[in-house]
Protein backbone atom coordinates (compact mmCIF):
# COMPACT_ATOMS: atom_id res chain seq x y z
CA UNK A 1 0.00 0.00 0.00
CA UNK A 2 1.88 3.27 -1.26
CA UNK A 3 0.08 6.83 0.03
CA UNK A 4 0.57 10.11 -1.21
CA UNK A 5 -0.98 13.37 -2.16
CA UNK A 6 -2.50 13.98 -5.10
CA UNK A 7 -0.07 15.63 -7.45
CA UNK A 8 -1.24 18.68 -8.92
CA UNK A 9 0.88 20.37 -11.77
CA UNK A 10 -0.63 23.95 -13.59
CA UNK A 11 -0.16 24.86 -16.74
CA UNK A 12 -0.51 28.09 -18.79
CA UNK A 13 -1.41 28.36 -22.50
CA UNK A 14 -0.49 30.96 -25.09
CA UNK A 15 -2.87 33.98 -25.90
CA UNK A 16 -5.59 33.11 -28.44
CA UNK A 17 -6.30 35.33 -31.33
CA UNK A 18 -8.92 37.07 -29.56
CA UNK A 19 -6.88 38.01 -26.69
CA UNK A 20 -3.99 39.48 -28.64
CA UNK A 21 -6.61 41.56 -30.06
CA UNK A 22 -7.38 43.22 -27.28
CA UNK A 23 -4.33 43.59 -26.24
CA UNK A 24 -4.21 41.32 -23.04
CA UNK A 25 -1.57 41.18 -20.76
CA UNK A 26 -0.49 38.23 -19.34
CA UNK A 27 -0.79 38.08 -15.70
CA UNK A 28 1.10 34.43 -15.04
CA UNK A 29 4.47 34.20 -13.80
CA UNK A 30 6.38 30.79 -13.07
CA UNK A 31 9.25 30.35 -11.36
CA UNK A 32 11.46 27.42 -13.08
CA UNK A 33 13.29 26.73 -9.96
CA UNK A 34 10.75 26.67 -6.97
CA UNK A 35 7.71 25.67 -9.77
CA UNK A 36 5.66 28.18 -8.22
CA UNK A 37 2.85 30.31 -10.39
CA UNK A 38 2.26 34.10 -9.45
CA UNK A 39 -1.15 35.82 -10.22
CA UNK A 40 -0.69 38.89 -10.55
CA UNK A 41 -3.21 41.73 -10.14
CA UNK A 42 -4.69 43.40 -13.61
CA UNK A 43 -4.81 46.83 -12.31
CA UNK A 44 -3.44 49.31 -14.68
CA UNK A 45 -2.33 46.45 -16.59
CA UNK A 46 -5.09 45.47 -18.37
CA UNK A 47 -7.81 48.56 -18.75
CA UNK A 48 -10.59 46.00 -21.02
CA UNK A 49 -10.42 44.21 -17.59
CA UNK A 50 -9.77 47.08 -14.67
CA UNK A 51 -13.29 48.49 -15.98
CA UNK A 52 -15.28 46.00 -14.77
CA UNK A 53 -13.24 45.29 -12.11
CA UNK A 54 -12.40 48.41 -10.53
CA UNK A 55 -14.02 48.01 -7.00
CA UNK A 56 -12.82 44.57 -6.30
CA UNK A 57 -9.33 44.35 -4.31
CA UNK A 58 -7.40 41.90 -6.67
CA UNK A 59 -3.90 41.36 -5.85
CA UNK A 60 -1.19 39.35 -6.65
CA UNK A 61 -0.94 35.85 -5.36
CA UNK A 62 1.25 33.20 -4.93
CA UNK A 63 0.97 29.13 -4.93
CA UNK A 64 3.35 26.47 -5.65
CA UNK A 65 2.86 23.41 -7.52
CA UNK A 66 4.47 19.97 -7.96
CA UNK A 67 4.85 21.65 -11.40
CA UNK A 68 4.32 24.83 -13.12
CA UNK A 69 4.11 24.22 -16.72
CA UNK A 70 4.88 27.74 -18.92
CA UNK A 71 3.44 26.98 -22.55
CA UNK A 72 2.52 31.02 -23.18
CA UNK A 73 5.50 32.02 -24.91
CA UNK A 74 7.25 29.47 -27.05
CA UNK A 75 10.56 31.28 -27.82
CA UNK A 76 11.28 30.86 -23.78
CA UNK A 77 13.77 28.32 -23.11
CA UNK A 78 11.52 27.53 -20.49
CA UNK A 79 8.55 26.50 -23.03
CA UNK A 80 6.58 23.67 -22.07
CA UNK A 81 5.63 21.28 -25.02
CA UNK A 82 3.09 18.67 -25.05
CA UNK A 83 5.95 16.26 -24.79
CA UNK A 84 7.48 18.12 -21.60
CA UNK A 85 4.02 17.46 -20.00
CA UNK A 86 3.70 13.49 -20.94
CA UNK A 87 7.78 13.14 -19.65
CA UNK A 88 7.20 14.79 -16.35
CA UNK A 89 4.20 12.59 -15.54
CA UNK A 90 2.39 10.59 -18.06
CA UNK A 91 5.28 8.72 -18.59
CA UNK A 92 5.58 7.79 -14.43
CA UNK A 93 1.54 6.99 -14.62
CA UNK A 94 2.53 4.42 -17.11
CA UNK A 95 4.82 3.10 -14.84
CA UNK A 96 2.70 2.66 -12.52
CA UNK A 97 0.19 1.01 -14.26
CA UNK A 98 2.75 -1.59 -15.38
CA UNK A 99 3.02 -2.51 -12.04
CA UNK A 100 -0.63 -3.04 -11.55
CA UNK A 101 -1.58 0.62 -9.66
CA UNK A 102 -4.84 2.22 -10.71
CA UNK A 103 -3.91 6.06 -12.28
CA UNK A 104 -6.25 8.77 -12.98
CA UNK A 105 -5.23 12.46 -14.33
CA UNK A 106 -7.57 15.02 -14.62
CA UNK A 107 -8.03 18.03 -16.33
CA UNK A 108 -9.67 21.21 -14.40
CA UNK A 109 -10.08 24.77 -15.76
CA UNK A 110 -12.24 27.40 -17.46
CA UNK A 111 -13.14 26.44 -20.91
CA UNK A 112 -10.59 27.47 -23.67
CA UNK A 113 -8.05 27.06 -20.78
CA UNK A 114 -6.59 23.89 -22.22
CA UNK A 115 -7.77 20.81 -20.64
CA UNK A 116 -8.38 18.98 -24.17
CA UNK A 117 -5.79 20.28 -25.46
CA UNK A 118 -3.37 18.98 -22.64
CA UNK A 119 -5.50 15.53 -22.63
CA UNK A 120 -5.72 14.62 -26.20
CA UNK A 121 -4.11 17.80 -28.02
CA UNK A 122 -4.15 17.71 -32.21
CA UNK A 123 -3.14 15.33 -34.97
CA UNK A 124 0.06 17.37 -34.81
CA UNK A 125 0.40 18.25 -31.02
CA UNK A 126 -1.02 15.15 -29.21
CA UNK A 127 -1.65 15.42 -25.99
CA UNK A 128 -0.83 13.12 -22.59
CA UNK A 129 -4.02 10.37 -23.77
CA UNK A 130 -2.11 9.41 -27.09
CA UNK A 131 1.11 9.88 -25.70
CA UNK A 132 0.38 7.42 -23.14
CA UNK A 133 -1.53 4.99 -25.40
CA UNK A 134 1.70 5.14 -27.89
CA UNK A 135 4.40 4.24 -25.11
CA UNK A 136 1.98 1.55 -23.69
CA UNK A 137 2.00 -0.29 -26.63
CA UNK A 138 5.52 0.47 -27.77
CA UNK A 139 6.65 -0.89 -24.11
CA UNK A 140 4.37 -4.25 -24.83
CA UNK A 141 5.70 -4.63 -28.07
CA UNK A 142 9.37 -4.00 -27.45
CA UNK A 143 9.62 -5.51 -23.48
CA UNK A 144 7.42 -7.95 -23.32
CA UNK A 145 9.19 -10.80 -22.54
CA UNK A 146 8.46 -14.47 -23.56
CA UNK A 147 6.51 -15.66 -20.39
CA UNK A 148 4.37 -12.59 -20.20
CA UNK A 149 1.16 -11.60 -22.00
CA UNK A 150 -1.30 -8.59 -22.35
CA UNK A 151 -4.25 -7.55 -22.64
CA UNK A 152 -5.69 -4.13 -23.00
CA UNK A 153 -9.27 -3.18 -22.96
CA UNK A 154 -10.94 0.69 -23.86
CA UNK A 155 -14.11 2.00 -22.64
CA UNK A 156 -14.88 6.09 -22.90
CA UNK A 157 -17.97 7.90 -21.78
CA UNK A 158 -19.13 11.24 -21.25
CA UNK A 159 -21.61 12.42 -18.39
CA UNK A 160 -23.35 15.04 -19.70
CA UNK A 161 -26.38 16.79 -17.66
CA UNK A 162 -25.88 13.81 -15.02
CA UNK A 163 -26.52 11.45 -17.42
CA UNK A 164 -23.74 8.69 -18.73
CA UNK A 165 -23.40 8.07 -22.21
CA UNK A 166 -21.31 5.72 -24.16
CA UNK A 167 -19.17 7.73 -26.30
CA UNK A 168 -17.79 4.40 -28.47
CA UNK A 169 -21.63 3.86 -29.48
CA UNK A 170 -22.81 5.72 -32.27
CA UNK A 171 -25.37 8.27 -31.10
CA UNK A 172 -29.19 7.02 -30.81
CA UNK A 173 -32.47 9.55 -30.92
CA UNK A 174 -33.82 9.37 -27.98
CA UNK A 175 -29.98 9.04 -26.58
CA UNK A 176 -29.41 5.92 -24.53
CA UNK A 177 -28.32 6.65 -20.88
CA UNK A 178 -26.40 4.24 -19.23
CA UNK A 179 -26.73 3.17 -15.58
CA UNK A 180 -24.67 3.15 -12.69
CA UNK A 181 -24.03 0.12 -10.29
CA UNK A 182 -22.03 -0.53 -7.04
CA UNK A 183 -20.76 -3.80 -6.00
CA UNK A 184 -18.36 -5.16 -3.62
CA UNK A 185 -16.42 -6.95 -6.32
CA UNK A 186 -16.45 -4.51 -9.06
CA UNK A 187 -16.72 -1.14 -7.11
CA UNK A 188 -18.69 1.85 -9.14
CA UNK A 189 -19.01 1.08 -12.36
CA UNK A 190 -21.09 2.00 -15.95
CA UNK A 191 -23.72 -0.55 -16.33
CA UNK A 192 -23.27 -2.14 -20.38
CA UNK A 193 -20.92 0.40 -21.40
CA UNK A 194 -18.42 -0.98 -24.08
CA UNK A 195 -15.50 -2.27 -22.91
CA UNK A 196 -13.48 -2.85 -26.36
CA UNK A 197 -10.40 -5.20 -26.85
CA UNK A 198 -7.45 -3.40 -28.78
CA UNK A 199 -4.31 -4.62 -29.99
CA UNK A 200 -2.88 -1.62 -31.09
CA UNK A 201 -2.23 2.12 -30.31
CA UNK A 202 -3.89 2.30 -34.20
CA UNK A 203 -6.97 0.71 -32.48
CA UNK A 204 -7.14 2.92 -29.61
CA UNK A 205 -6.53 6.02 -31.85
CA UNK A 206 -9.51 5.13 -34.07
CA UNK A 207 -11.74 4.89 -30.95
CA UNK A 208 -10.43 8.24 -29.47
CA UNK A 209 -11.40 9.37 -32.97
CA UNK A 210 -14.54 7.42 -32.93
CA UNK A 211 -15.39 8.56 -29.34
CA UNK A 212 -14.44 12.61 -30.01
CA UNK A 213 -16.73 12.97 -32.99
CA UNK A 214 -19.00 11.17 -30.71
CA UNK A 215 -18.74 13.97 -27.67
CA UNK A 216 -21.35 16.28 -27.49
CA UNK A 217 -20.45 19.70 -27.93
CA UNK A 218 -22.40 23.28 -27.82
CA UNK A 219 -21.20 26.14 -29.36
CA UNK A 220 -20.21 29.22 -26.52
CA UNK A 221 -19.34 32.35 -26.47
CA UNK A 222 -15.86 31.91 -25.11
CA UNK A 223 -15.02 28.64 -27.06
CA UNK A 224 -16.87 27.34 -29.64
CA UNK A 225 -15.58 24.02 -29.77
CA UNK A 226 -15.53 23.72 -25.94
CA UNK A 227 -17.70 21.36 -24.36
CA UNK A 228 -20.12 21.31 -21.55
CA UNK A 229 -19.44 17.23 -21.23
CA UNK A 230 -17.36 15.50 -18.65
CA UNK A 231 -15.24 12.99 -21.01
CA UNK A 232 -13.38 9.87 -18.59
CA UNK A 233 -11.18 7.54 -21.12
CA UNK A 234 -10.12 4.48 -19.12
CA UNK A 235 -7.77 1.82 -20.22
CA UNK A 236 -7.59 -1.76 -18.64
CA UNK A 237 -4.06 -3.30 -18.74
CA UNK A 238 -3.59 -6.92 -17.60
CA UNK A 239 -0.40 -8.42 -17.50
CA UNK A 240 -0.65 -12.17 -16.88
CA UNK A 241 3.04 -13.28 -16.09
CA UNK A 242 4.05 -17.13 -16.05
CA UNK A 243 6.95 -18.36 -14.40
CA UNK A 244 8.74 -21.06 -16.28
CA UNK A 245 10.61 -22.61 -13.03
CA UNK A 246 7.86 -22.48 -10.48
CA UNK A 247 4.62 -22.60 -12.79
CA UNK A 248 3.21 -19.75 -10.93
CA UNK A 249 0.83 -17.37 -12.55
CA UNK A 250 0.98 -13.63 -11.42
CA UNK A 251 -2.15 -11.55 -12.90
CA UNK A 252 -1.74 -7.69 -12.66
CA UNK A 253 -4.44 -5.59 -13.66
CA UNK A 254 -4.22 -2.12 -13.66
CA UNK A 255 -6.78 0.81 -14.71
CA UNK A 256 -5.88 3.85 -15.71
CA UNK A 257 -8.53 7.21 -16.46
CA UNK A 258 -7.98 10.14 -17.99
CA UNK A 259 -10.47 12.72 -17.28
CA UNK A 260 -11.37 15.73 -18.88
CA UNK A 261 -13.71 17.42 -17.02
CA UNK A 262 -16.05 20.39 -18.50
CA UNK A 263 -15.45 24.11 -18.26
CA UNK A 264 -14.92 25.35 -14.43
CA UNK A 265 -16.88 28.63 -15.09
CA UNK A 266 -20.04 29.83 -14.32
CA UNK A 267 -22.94 29.43 -16.63
CA UNK A 268 -23.41 33.49 -16.81
CA UNK A 269 -19.61 34.47 -17.21
CA UNK A 270 -20.55 32.75 -20.99
CA UNK A 271 -23.86 34.67 -21.29
CA UNK A 272 -25.26 31.22 -22.00
CA UNK A 273 -28.93 31.78 -22.54
CA UNK A 274 -31.98 29.19 -22.39
CA UNK A 275 -31.14 25.31 -22.75
CA UNK A 276 -27.46 26.12 -22.52
CA UNK A 277 -28.30 28.13 -19.18
CA UNK A 278 -30.11 24.56 -17.88
CA UNK A 279 -27.50 22.21 -18.83
CA UNK A 280 -24.85 24.51 -17.48
CA UNK A 281 -26.28 24.77 -13.83
CA UNK A 282 -26.47 20.69 -14.00
CA UNK A 283 -23.10 20.42 -14.79
CA UNK A 284 -22.26 23.15 -12.34
CA UNK A 285 -23.46 20.20 -10.08
CA UNK A 286 -21.26 18.01 -10.62
CA UNK A 287 -18.26 20.37 -10.57
CA UNK A 288 -19.88 22.12 -7.35
CA UNK A 289 -19.91 18.48 -6.02
CA UNK A 290 -16.11 17.57 -7.02
CA UNK A 291 -15.29 21.09 -5.18
CA UNK A 292 -17.11 19.67 -1.79
CA UNK A 293 -15.82 16.16 -2.51
CA UNK A 294 -12.32 17.74 -2.81
CA UNK A 295 -12.86 20.10 0.36
CA UNK A 296 -13.90 17.15 2.61
CA UNK A 297 -10.80 15.11 1.59
CA UNK A 298 -8.74 17.84 2.16
CA UNK A 299 -10.06 18.72 5.18
CA UNK A 300 -7.14 18.18 7.97
CA UNK A 301 -8.94 16.32 10.08
CA UNK A 302 -9.38 13.46 7.95
CA UNK A 303 -5.72 12.78 8.16
CA UNK A 304 -3.88 11.41 10.83
CA UNK A 305 -0.67 12.93 12.59
CA UNK A 306 2.17 11.89 10.91
CA UNK A 307 3.86 8.49 10.99
CA UNK A 308 0.23 7.05 12.19
CA UNK A 309 -1.46 4.84 9.65
CA UNK A 310 -4.33 6.31 8.55
CA UNK A 311 -6.50 3.44 7.29
CA UNK A 312 -9.88 5.23 7.51
CA UNK A 313 -8.68 8.20 5.96
CA UNK A 314 -11.20 8.86 2.59
CA UNK A 315 -13.49 5.90 3.01
CA UNK A 316 -16.80 6.27 1.84
CA UNK A 317 -18.08 6.54 5.03
CA UNK A 318 -15.88 9.22 6.43
CA UNK A 319 -15.43 7.71 9.56
CA UNK A 320 -12.81 9.90 10.87
CA UNK A 321 -9.36 8.06 12.59
CA UNK A 322 -10.21 6.99 16.01
CA UNK A 323 -8.14 9.17 18.33
CA UNK A 324 -7.46 11.36 15.73
CA UNK A 325 -7.85 15.20 16.22
CA UNK A 326 -11.49 15.69 18.18
CA UNK A 327 -13.58 16.81 15.35
CA UNK A 328 -15.02 14.60 13.10
CA UNK A 329 -14.63 14.85 9.77
CA UNK A 330 -17.20 15.87 7.08
CA UNK A 331 -18.67 12.48 5.33
CA UNK A 332 -17.40 12.80 1.78
CA UNK A 333 -20.81 13.49 -0.98
CA UNK A 334 -19.46 11.30 -3.39
CA UNK A 335 -23.02 10.34 -4.18
CA UNK A 336 -24.62 13.72 -4.82
CA UNK A 337 -23.51 13.68 -8.58
CA UNK A 338 -22.72 10.89 -11.13
CA UNK A 339 -19.70 12.71 -11.68
CA UNK A 340 -18.13 11.92 -8.30
CA UNK A 341 -19.44 8.38 -7.51
CA UNK A 342 -17.93 7.31 -10.66
CA UNK A 343 -14.22 8.78 -9.71
CA UNK A 344 -14.80 7.78 -5.99
CA UNK A 345 -12.19 5.16 -6.57
CA UNK A 346 -10.14 7.65 -8.07
CA UNK A 347 -10.35 10.67 -5.87
CA UNK A 348 -9.85 9.31 -2.29
CA UNK A 349 -9.63 5.54 -2.87
CA UNK A 350 -7.31 2.95 -4.62
CA UNK A 351 -5.63 5.24 -6.83
CA UNK A 352 -2.32 7.35 -7.90
CA UNK A 353 -4.19 10.44 -8.93
CA UNK A 354 -2.41 13.88 -10.57
CA UNK A 355 -4.39 16.69 -11.47
CA UNK A 356 -3.89 19.79 -14.34
CA UNK A 357 -4.95 22.85 -13.34
CA UNK A 358 -5.45 24.73 -17.17
CA UNK A 359 -5.54 28.58 -16.64
CA UNK A 360 -5.61 31.41 -19.38
CA UNK A 361 -3.06 33.49 -19.22
CA UNK A 362 -5.08 37.05 -18.41
CA UNK A 363 -8.22 35.97 -16.71
CA UNK A 364 -7.57 37.13 -13.18
CA UNK A 365 -10.72 35.93 -12.10
CA UNK A 366 -11.56 32.48 -13.22
CA UNK A 367 -7.43 31.45 -12.72
CA UNK A 368 -8.00 32.79 -9.15
CA UNK A 369 -10.42 30.33 -8.69
CA UNK A 370 -8.61 27.44 -10.37
CA UNK A 371 -5.60 27.90 -8.27
CA UNK A 372 -7.45 27.72 -5.43
CA UNK A 373 -9.12 24.76 -6.47
CA UNK A 374 -6.12 22.95 -7.23
CA UNK A 375 -4.09 24.30 -4.00
CA UNK A 376 -6.85 22.37 -2.44
CA UNK A 377 -6.63 19.52 -4.26
CA UNK A 378 -2.65 18.69 -3.22
CA UNK A 379 -3.88 18.15 0.56
CA UNK A 380 -5.59 15.21 -0.41
CA UNK A 381 -4.33 11.51 0.00
CA UNK A 382 -4.66 8.80 -1.20
CA UNK A 383 -4.36 4.84 -0.90
CA UNK A 384 -3.67 2.76 -4.16
CA UNK A 385 -1.99 -0.85 -3.73
CA UNK A 386 -1.18 -3.26 -6.41
CA UNK A 387 -3.88 -5.24 -7.98
CA UNK A 388 -2.27 -8.05 -7.70
CA UNK A 389 -3.50 -12.02 -8.31
CA UNK A 390 -1.80 -15.03 -8.16
CA UNK A 391 -2.69 -18.51 -9.64
CA UNK A 392 -0.90 -21.36 -9.58
P1 LIG B 1 -10.64 23.55 -23.10
O1 LIG B 1 -10.66 22.11 -23.46
O2 LIG B 1 -10.11 23.80 -21.72
O3 LIG B 1 -11.95 24.23 -23.32
P2 LIG B 1 -8.91 23.76 -25.37
O4 LIG B 1 -7.97 22.67 -25.06
O5 LIG B 1 -9.92 23.50 -26.41
O6 LIG B 1 -9.61 24.31 -24.05
O7 LIG B 1 -8.02 25.03 -25.75
C1 LIG B 1 -8.58 26.24 -26.26
C2 LIG B 1 -7.75 26.72 -27.44
O8 LIG B 1 -6.42 27.04 -27.02
C3 LIG B 1 -7.60 25.69 -28.52
O9 LIG B 1 -7.62 26.34 -29.77
C4 LIG B 1 -6.24 25.08 -28.27
O10 LIG B 1 -5.67 24.56 -29.45
C5 LIG B 1 -5.46 26.25 -27.72
N1 LIG B 1 -4.46 25.83 -26.74
C6 LIG B 1 -4.71 25.39 -25.50
N2 LIG B 1 -3.58 25.11 -24.84
C7 LIG B 1 -2.58 25.37 -25.68
C8 LIG B 1 -1.14 25.28 -25.60
N3 LIG B 1 -0.54 24.84 -24.49
N4 LIG B 1 -0.43 25.65 -26.66
C9 LIG B 1 -1.04 26.05 -27.79
N5 LIG B 1 -2.36 26.17 -27.95
C10 LIG B 1 -3.13 25.84 -26.91
MG1 LIG C 1 -12.31 20.99 -24.11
Amino acid sequence: QDSANVKVVVRVRKFLPREEKRGAKCLIRMDPVTQSTTLLAPDHVDPANSQTKSRKIVEEKLFTFDKSFCSFDESSPDYAHQEDVYCSFGEEFLDHNFNGYHTCIFAYGQTGSGKSYTMMGTPEQPGLIPRTCEAMFRRIDDEAEENTTYNVHVSYFEVYNEHVRDLLMPRTDPPTYLKIRESPADGVYVQGLTDAPVKSYEEIRNLMKIGDINRTTAATKMNDTSSRSHAVFTIHLKSIQHSATTSDTIERSSRMRLVDLAGSERAKATEATGQRLVEGGKINKSLTTLGRVIAALADPRRHGRPGTPNSRAGTPTGTPRKGGASAKAEVVPYRDSVLTWLLKDSLGGNSKTAMVACISPSDYDETLSTLRYADQAKKIRTRAHTNLTSVS
